[in-house]
């Protein structure tokens, strides 16, 4: 089997124009609420408001990745990220990986989560040879996150407050543990929400980087009406700038992050084919 990381155009700036991705939408529900987020319109976890056509059952997104590549040979890595979190929809989300490595053995597979309940699949996620997790960790101050995430449900019971942002961040630094005495690659991603973490996000970095983090991507907020952030600017670029160049000193930066939409595929930065986007309608069918 080769898997190349190479090929990965997240992760490699050299492959995003030659190689492309595909985001398979098979995750509609999640397990925590993230005060920038509005389940009615759902939204993804790289903070994009969400957008997939479609939610997929595993046997459906295997359909229309076949098509897909068909379409788009030059496809190299396939993730799940959302419409909610891939592991608030394990089983879902564990199908889809199985049955992509078996029928596609060199393809990269990655998966984008909040990190609350990944670490139990961590062990299996090896198995499948899953190269890359994202992480989103907004706070690694329980009192800022308490700011961030209204609730979070974890083994049927509800948390809020600090509470909640406690129970998050455990298992977020738990599952970056695992992740890299496993040997997949981690990237952590951390919005950056004006007034609320800007001043913080260094020192995410810093955690990370010192727990073993491979690469940082800082976010800027996406403002979505309905929420309780709604009433919040999204960043000024040169406050981006400015996190990342401190950021950097802890993490190496992936800069072209495109908050991309579940269903995206193709190169980073281009629209979904109208061809493709057929496919998946027609998969969902
Ligand atoms: Fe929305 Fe993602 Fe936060 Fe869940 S983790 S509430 S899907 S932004
Ligand atoms: Fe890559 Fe960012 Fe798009 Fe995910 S959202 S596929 S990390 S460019």
């Amino acid at each position: 089997m080769t898997i190349s990381i190479e090929k990965h155009p997240c992760f490699n700036d050299e492959s995003r124009h030659t190689f492309g991705r595909i985001h398979l939408p098979v995750a509609p529900k999640c397990n925590i609420q993230c005060n920038y987020c509005n389940r009615k319109f759902d939204c993804l976890n790289e903070n994009r408001p969400g957008v997939t056509s479609k939610v997929l059952t595993p046997h459906q997104a295997l359909l229309y990745l076949d098509k897909a590549v068909e379409l788009s040979p030059n496809i190299s890595v396939v993730g799940i990220a959302g419409p909610g979190d891939p592991f608030a929809n394990p089983e879902e989300t564990m199908e889809t990986l199985r049955l992509v490595r078996k029928n596609y053995p060199d393809m990269l597979l990655c998966v984008a989560t909040n990190g609350l309940n990944v670490l139990d699949y961590i062990d299996e996620l090896k198995e499948l040879q899953v190269s890359h997790v994202t992480l989103t960790i907004n706070a690694i101050d329980p009192q800022i996150g308490a700011e961030i995430y209204a609730w979070v449900r974890h083994r049927k019971k509800m948390y809020r407050d600090t509470r909640a942002a406690e129970m998050l961040l455990h298992n977020q630094l738990e599952a970056l543990k695992k992740l890299k005495a496993s040997g997949i690659t981690a990237k952590i991603n951390a919005i950056i929400i004006p007034g609320i973490n800007d001043r913080h996000i260094v020192d995410v970095a810093r955690a990370t980087a010192e727990m073993g983090a491979d690469i940082f991507n800082c976010l800027p907020y996406y403002n979505t009406r309905e929420t309780v952030f709604e009433n919040i600017p999204e960043p000024h670029p040169e406050l981006v700038t400015s996190i990342q160049r401190k950021t950097s000193q802890y993490l190496p930066q992936m800069k072209h992050c495109a908050r991309c939409r579940a269903d995206a595929v193709g190169i980073i930065g281009q629209d979904n084919s109208d061809a493709l986007m057929k496919q998946l309608q027609e998969a969902a069918t």
